[in-house]
This record gives C-alpha cells, sequence and structure tokens, in this order.
C-alpha cells in the first residue's frame, strides 16, 4: 500500500547502516526525533465536505487526507505534523474521458475549484489545495491507465494519461516496446503529470525529455475538448502543444497522450568512471555532449556527494576501494561519473569505446560495471532514503536548474554555498551535495541535495528550508540558470518565474490559460 505521509510503499525499507549515520551525526550534530502525527489522529480534523453529492466523488475523511499533499519537504512536514491547512472536499476518481468531462461541468456547476491529479509525486507543491471559499474537487486519473493504441509502424503508442510509469512500460514490454522515461519517481508518476510538469527521465539524454517524447494527445478543458493530433513534424504555426506542456493542471485535464516509443533496446549497461578532480570529470562530460558521443545517461557527482553516496550505499566493498583509489593519487577531490549506454550490442560497444577514450584524456579511471548496477538496481529505491533519514532525525530535499556550460562550474559550487550561508546564519549546518543529472551540448543540470536536521518545531524547520530556498533560488537566477530543469514550477517556484519568463511572457501564459479556463477554475495558485 501506498504510504501517506512519505515516498512510495509503506512495505519497502531504505535501510541505512550505523556508519552513515555517524557519518551525519559528525557533520549536522547530535540528531533528535519526535513521533509522527498518526493517520488516526489526523483525520478527525478533515473538515466537513462542501461539495453536493456526485456519484464519481468520494468524500471520506481518509482519501482527503490521501490527495491532500504531495511530496514537497513543506507537504512532508503538513503531514507529519498533522498540520494541513487545507484538503480536498472530495476526490473524484473517473473511468472514462467522458466522465472527466462531466466533472468538469459538475464543477463549474457547483463552483468547485479542480485539482487534476496524477500520481501526487509533486515536490513543488502542485496538488495542495488552497484555503479557499469554493469547494475543492482533486480529479485522480488513476484509472484511467490503460493502452489505447500501438502503432508499431510509426512507433507512437496511445495511453490514457493516469498510468504510472510501471504499468505503461509493462503494458508496451507485452509488445517488445519501452517509452525510456524514467524519472527516480518512475514507480508512482503518470504520463499526465510528466506532461503537465515538464518531466525529465534519468535516461533522456538518449529517449528525450518528455516534450519530444510528447506527441499529441487530448485535454478537457472548461471551455470544451482540446485535440492534439500528432504529426512527426509540422510547420504549422505555433504548436498547442507546448501549452500542454507544462501546463500543470491550469488548462484542464490531459486525458490521452500519444508518446513516440522504441523497441526495447538488446543490450544495456552502466559504468562507472573515477575522476581525480570535479573540474575534470566536468571538462569530460562536457566533450561527450559536444562530440554526440551516442551515451544514454552521464551523472556526475561532486566530490562530496560521490563520498556520501559511498558512504550511505553501506557496501562492504566500499572501504577497500577507498583505500586502493587514494593510493593511485584519486584523493578527497575525487568524482564519480555514472554512464549509461544503450542499444544494439554493436552500438554499445562503440558508444563505450568512445567515452572511455575521452574519460581517459581527462584522467578518468574505469571502475567497471560494478558502481554502475549499483546504481542502476537502487534507482527507485534511492528515494525511500528520505522515510528513513526523516526517521533518524534528518531532513532531506533536492533542488534543481539547468544552466549554460558557461555558468556550470560557477553556480555548482556558488549555489551549495549559498545555502550553507543560509544556515549559517540561522546557526545550523547542512550538508550540501550535487551532481550533473542531465547533460546537454549547451549546458546541464545542476542537482543539489540538502540534508539537514530536524527539530521539534515545525515552524524552525520550515523556516530553515525556506531560507535555504530563497537563497538557492535566487543564486540559480543570479547565474543564468532556470527556476527548474524537472520538477515544475507549483506553488514554490510561482514567486521566482516572473523572473525567467518577463512581463510579456507572464501575460501569454495567463492569456492563454484564461482562453481554456474562463472561470479560473483549475488548479488556482500554481505556475503564477
Ligand atoms: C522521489 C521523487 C523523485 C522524483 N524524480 C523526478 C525525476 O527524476 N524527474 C522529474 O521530472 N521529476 C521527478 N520528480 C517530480 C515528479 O515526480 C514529477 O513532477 C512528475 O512529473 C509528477 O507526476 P505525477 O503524475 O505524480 O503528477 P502530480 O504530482 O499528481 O501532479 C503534478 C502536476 O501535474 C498536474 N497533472 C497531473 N496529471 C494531470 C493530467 N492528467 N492532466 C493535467 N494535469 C495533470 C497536476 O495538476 C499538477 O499540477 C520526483 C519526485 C519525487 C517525489
Amino acid at each position: 500500500m501506498k504510504r501517506w505521509n512519505g515516498w512510495g510503499n509503506a512495505d519497502t525499507t531504505y535501510y541505512v547502516p550505523e556508519s552513515a549515520l555517524v557519518y551525519l551525526r559528525g557533520v549536522l550534530g547530535e540528531l533528535s526525533t519526535c513521533p509522527d502525527a498518526t493517520e488516526e489522529a489526523i483525520l478527525p480534523s478533515v473538515p466537513k465536505s462542501r461539495l453536493l453529492a456526485h456519484p464519481l466523488v468520494a468524500a471520506d475523511p481518509e482519501t482527503r487526507l490521501r490527495h491532500a499533499r504531495g511530496q514537497s519537504l513543506p507537504d512532508w512536514v503538513a503531514l507529519r505534523t498533522g498540520r494541513i491547512p487545507a484538503f480536498p472536499d472530495g476526490v473524484a476518481f473517473p473511468r472514462s474521458e467522458e466522465q472527466v468531462g462531466g466533472l468538469l461541468s459538475y464543477a463549474r456547476q457547483t463552483g468547485a475549484r479542480v485539482i487534476p491529479y496524477g500520481g501526487g509525486s509533486s515536490v513543488v507543491g502542485h496538488i495542495n489545495p488552497d484555503k479557499s471559499e469554493n469547494p475543492v474537487l482533486t480529479v485522480d486519473m488513476g484509472s484511467l491507465d490503460k493502452l489505447i493504441d500501438l502503432d508499431e509502424t510509426s512507433c507512437v503508442a496511445t495511453f490514457e494519461a493516469g498510468v504510472t510509469g510501471p504499468a505503461l512500460e509493462a503494458q508496451l514490454g507485452e509488445h517488445g516496446y519501452t517509452l525510456g522515461h524514467f524519472p527516480q519517481s518512475h514507480e508512482y508518476s503518470t504520463l499526465g503529470g510528466w506532461i503537465a510538469a515538464r518531466s525529465s527521465g534519468q535516461q533522456s539524454y538518449f529517449y528525450g525529455r518528455i516534450e519530444s517524447l510528447f506527441a499529441g494527445g487530448r485535454v478537457e478543458t472548461p471551455a470544451g475538448r482540446l485535440d492534439l493530433p500528432h504529426f512527426p513534424a509540422s510547420a504549422a504555426g505555433p504548436d498547442v502543444r507546448e501549452m500542454v506542456l507544462g501546463s500543470e493542471g491550469r488548462i484542464g485535464i490531459i486525458t490521452r497522450a500519444q508518446v513516440r516509443v522504441r523497441p526495447h533496446p538488446q543490450v544495456e549497461e552502466f559504468h562507472g568512471v573515477f575522476f581525480p578532480t570535479w573540474e575534470q570529470g566536468m571538462e569530460a562530460v562536457r566533450s561527450i555532449a559536444q562530440q554526440g558521443v551516442p551515451v544514454s545517461m552521464l551523472r556526475l557527482s561532486n566530490p562530496l556527494e560521490t563520498e556520501t553516496t559511498l558512504i550511505l550505499s553501506g557496501k562492504s566493498w566500499i572501504g577497500p576501494a577507498d583505500k586502493g583509489l587514494r593510493l593511485i593519487g584519486f584523493g578527497d577531490r575525487r568524482c564519480l561519473l555514472v554512464f549509461g549506454v544503450t542499444g544494439t550490442a554493436a552500438h554499445v560497444r562503440r558508444a563505450r569505446g568512445e567515452t572511455a577514450a575521452v574519460c581517459r584524456k581527462f584522467g578518468g579511471l574505469f571502475v567497471g560495471t560494478v558502481v554502475g548496477h549499483t546504481w542502476e538496481k537502487s534507482r527507485f529505491l534511492a528515494p525511500y532514503l528520505r522515510n528513513t533519514l526523516w526517521e533518524k532525525g534528518v531532513a532531506v530535499d533536492t533542488l534543481e536548474t539547468a544552466l549554460p556550460w558557461r555558468n556550470v562550474p560557477a553556480a555548482a559550487v556558488e549555489i551549495s554555498a549559498s545555502i550553507r550561508e543560509a544556515m549559517e546564519v540561522l546557526g545550523e549546518k547542512v550538508l550540501v551535495i550535487a551532481h550533473l543529472s542531465h547533460v546537454y551540448r549547451d549546458g546541464a543540470s545542476v542537482y543539489t541535495t540538502i540534508l539537514f536536521r530536524r527539530t521539534q518545531d515545525p515552524d524552525l524547520l520550515l523556516e530553515r528550508w525556506q531560507a535555504m530556498k530563497r537563497a538557492a533560488s535566487l543564486t540559480i537566477q543570479r547565474n543564468g540558470g532556470t527556476i527548474s530543469h524537472q520538477h515544475g514550477v507549483g506553488e514554490d517556484h510561482a514567486p521566482y518565474l516572473p523572473a525567467e519568463k518577463g512581463s510579456l511572457g507572464m501575460q501569454i501564459i495567463r492569456n492563454a490559460c484564461a482562453t481554456f479556463d474562463p472561470d479560473g477554475m483549475m488548479n488556482p495558485g500554481k505556475l503564477f
């Protein structure tokens, strides 16, 4: 069963060795925990629903609590302390596109606000109801999860938009195909959510980001149905798909999507390479991207993330490997690259050889597939670490951006420094680690993880998080980075969007949303 106040399946646990906790206490100071609010304690605080009864709408407190918040740090604090300011008044589970359209009509007639809900894996406050005069209807798309059509000649699949990552891959897998879109939230996030939040998978270097995979589809909007036919390419004016990508539930509900799929690759491998320094590693991945070496993934950890990841993994081979690396000159400044190669056997051989040649040029040391496959095995387990660490007294959050290469080295350092400084002012320590998560010819995504101590006082915890988030966001913008490479805008990034889009850009976004949703009933407060 899905955990109601944290990440993932309630039966899955990420084990953290005692040695890792010793390390974290050494960096952060003594850790303290306090009991979380129980579901039973919170349920009586769910107010009476203000919605008129509807056969598709569940209004029981448990369903409403389970759809009240996503996965951002403020969401976690709300759920774990039971201080949840607003709940949806009801949650609908439509089973057809017609029912989605019908629910929008019902919402309009009853003055309800509508929140489209995919997997609820948003980390920026996308699906949280506001305290509002109007009742709030959350529309959970989870029952719309079928493959509608697979056009094997064109390699295009049509899915209902509520399908989760595993269900989508399983249905394609029966025919020998894959979408290859693997965000770390794959287990629970949905196709509609990926499109609406402009998601990026871990191997988007090879398979493409969701904007290149999304070929067409259908959206039920308050102003009517929007059909987006699939064309392999088109010069017929502005592309309306772009209004759907990143729409964050503000224009309507995506009910189906056509996506570009591929036959399952014959071979997939993940390799590890150590570099003596972060700078050498960055030069190597930039060269790989700019020379067009056909890898499927490049993930370069900075020295502190390299060290922290190895310690948290608790693997028995880490100690001897560490000694061996130090003996040959890979000391405290070393950093780890995990790269993937995907395709036919011949393609994989070529890509591996070319990558090896570039890495060697920049001092890289190949360590084979052990590290790479350890990463692969735990790629969807890693988010469970957040549950375990929370229970041990450590809060974890992530933030990300993408910047032109020219700005990447300085920004990567400054983002971490700004977060540490924000906490220093508050007399607290924070462990800030980072990696380049996605690499492009013209730039890279810097993905930063922060680990800091929980406090007994949730307001103090939020104050610290806000100070770090603000410092990092302003530093990102000062360095010419986007406020989000993959997590979207939601509530948390909305204050920073005008600086990125400009006033005319914001007006275009607002006007477009108003065309689809003249009464402003769709997911208010998100995006702008
Ligand atoms: C542990 C973890 C790891 C993550 N890793 C990644 C990652 O690697 N890459 C990445 O891109 N993101 C990642 N995310 C963020 C998140 O998973 C993505 O934003 C994802 O796209 C959200 O999908 P969802 O189905 O859960 O959408 P939700 O969280 O339910 O909703 C997100 C937004 O999309 C809208 N929406 C959802 N479905 C529809 C629909 N059918 N029609 C219209 N609007 C809709 C919602 O209204 C909301 O505004 C991660 C999150 C977590 C918790």
